[in-house]
């Protein structure tokens, strides 16, 4: 798989129905939702405003969640 947020080759650590965590050499080590995930047959993430997003997050938790709440980082493909 690639990179959701910047389309490089990452590493996929898991896959659960309701979420993927992979790590990436660019954006580091974050989940992802699959509900969130599905949103991107049609959009994509803006990368440097989603790498910002879990480098805040990193503050607060090793392992940063994409959830839903972050569709505002998606731009048309
Ligand atoms: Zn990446």
């Amino acid at each position: 798989m690639n990179c959701p947020v910047c389309f490089q080759p990452v590493d996929v650590l898991q896959v659960k129905s309701s979420y993927t965590e992979a790590v990436c050499l660019g954006c580091g080590h974050f989940q992802i939702s699959s509900a969130l995930r599905s949103c991107l047959d049609r959009r994509q993430f803006a990368t440097r405003p989603t790498r910002q997003r879990l480098q805040e997050r990193r503050q607060k938790t090793a392992l940063p969640l994409l959830g839903i709440n972050d569709e505002d980082l998606l731009i048309p493909k």
